[in-house]
This record gives structure tokens, C-alpha cells and sequence, in this order.
């Protein structure tokens, strides 16, 4: 059942998009070689906390950190540790609020230093195709629409789309129906009404597909090792026209690639 949100509630839904977007963008100030992955997470978290949320990530499922800390082979779910940042890797930053009972969720890869023309491309793709999703994500569309035109955009340039996750509904729940996968056809899958809240989530590999899970009974990582990006804002979608409710823009402002 999709649980489908008020003009006032996206309001909040904004407010916690807020808050999480400038813990991205303190996270951002730090991504640079040397830096412990752990200390990013201690920093998004105190910077969540000070402004009266919560990480919605925190022992979700018993998930141990604020952050989701994914580094170049791997996907998704990946979690801090005393890992020191190295020139040349790449980095997904996941990140989740709670606040006023509701979660707001966004995701952005850096580049640590410089990185070879193929994998700067791979995020730029992946970006881009986050952005062409949302160009579909529009009243009265379906979700395959914008399945459809993240995956078109991101296999012209031949890289392999994740299809064990998706993007979710979202809202007092962190995972909400309907889910929101990044690969299908056009004119199939759930009509986008009024009120819809989701996020889109494009997670993007170098090469194939295929994903397994480490040992640590989360991380995701690409079969082949070849490294993978991850970029995700929450919308909503209104007749008048669908809101970008999180932001990269304090990102952005810290960094350049
Ligand atoms: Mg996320
Ligand atoms: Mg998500």
C-alpha cells in the first residue's frame, strides 16, 4: 500500500531534507586522502543530532553507523571504519534523518582526489541518469517511466545497472512501497499520483551487473571488483509538479569534479 503524503507533511519531509543535506555538505568539506571513514560518520551524525534529528540509518535493522559508507568496489551498505581515504578511490556517502517523525534520504559519490577519466565518467553517468529519472518521475507517469529512463541513459554508455536494489517509497517509514528499481519499460509499473514520496536511487557499475554480499552480512559489492557509484535524491509528486525535496547543493559547494 503506498502511503501517499499532504502538502504538510512534504513540508517536513523538507525540513528533514534540510538538515540532511548540510550534514552532506560537512561531510563533503572532509572527503580528502587521510581522512577515516569513521570520522565523516561521527561528523554527519553529530551534525544530524545538533539540529534535532535523528540518522534514520542507525541500528535500522541493526545497521551499526549514521553513515552508509560504500568505497569503489562496493555498492552499497558499506559501514565505517578506521579505513583512511586514498587519492584515487571513489566514495558513497548514504545518509537518512528522522525528524518530526519523518525520513528524508539522499546519496552522493565522491571522487578522493583524482580519479582516471573511466571512473569520472562513471559518475558523471550515474549523476546524469538521477537527474533523467527525475525528469520522469511526474504526475500521472509510472514508475517504469523512470526505470526506464535511468536505464536507458546509463547502458548507451555500456555500464551495468544493480537490480537486487532499488529506490523506495518513503515517508514515517524509511522503506515504503512502491519500490522504484532503475531498470524497465515504459508504461508499466505504478502510476504516480498525488502526494507520491520517493527516492530514486541509481546504483551503477563499471561493469557487469552482478553484485554479492561480503561476509559482514551487509556490504554490497560488484562480482567482478570493478568499482560502482551511487547518487539518490527523495522527491515528491504533485499535479502542479514534482519537488525535489533533498539537495547536493551543500555538496557542491565544497568540492569540484
Ligand atoms: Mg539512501
Ligand atoms: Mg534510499
Amino acid at each position: 500500500m503506498v502511503k501517499y503524503k499532504t502538502r504538510e507533511e512534504v513540508e517536513i519531509i523538507k525540513e528533514s531534507a534540510q538538515i540532511l543535506g548540510k550534514a552532506h555538505g560537512e561531510v563533503a568539506k572532509l572527503i580528502k586522502p587521510g581522512v577515516t571513514t569513521l570520522e565523516l560518520d561521527r561528523v554527519a551524525e553529530e551534525f544530524i543530532k545538533d539540529h534535532g534529528g535523528s540518522p534514520s540509518f542507525k541500528n535500522f535493522n541493526g545497521f551499526p553507523s549514521s553513515l552508509c559508507i560504500s568505497l569503489n568496489e562496493n555498492v552499497v551498505h558499506g559501514f565505517p571504519s578506521d579505513y583512511e581515504l586514498r587519492e584515487g578511490d571513489i566514495i558513497s556517502v548514504d545518509c537518512g534523518v528522522f525528524y518530526k517523525s519523518f525520513h528524508s534520504d539522499s546519496a552522493y559519490t565522491y571522487p578522493v582526489g583524482k580519479v582516471t577519466a573511466e571512473v569520472k565518467q562513471l559518475l558523471q553517468v550515474t549523476k546524469e541518469s538521477l537527474h533523467k529519472g527525475i525528469e520522469k518521475a511526474v504526475f500521472g507517469n509510472r514508475i517504469g517511466d523512470v526505470a526506464y529512463a535511468i536505464q536507458n541513459h546509463v547502458e548507451s554508455f555500456g555500464f551495468g545497472i544493480v537490480r537486487e536494489l532499488v529506490g523506495h517509497g518513503l515517508g514515517r517509514d524509511l522503506h515504503e512501497s512502491p519500490e522504484v528499481p532503475n531498470y524497465g519499460k515504459r508504461g508499466k509499473g505504478p502510476v504516480m499520483k498525488e502526494g507520491l514520496v520517493i527516492a530514486i536511487e541509481p546504483m551503477i557499475n563499471m561493469g557487469t551487473r552482478k553484485v554479492v554480499q561480503e561476509a559482514d552480512g551487509w556490504t554490497i559489492r560488484t562480482a567482478d571488483r570493478q568499482p560502482s557509484a551511487h547518487f539518490e535524491h527523495t522527491v515528491a509528486v504533485f499535479k502542479e509538479g514534482t519537488e525535489v525535496l533533498t539537495t547536493h547543493k551543500f555538496i557542491e559547494e565544497n568540492i569540484k569534479f
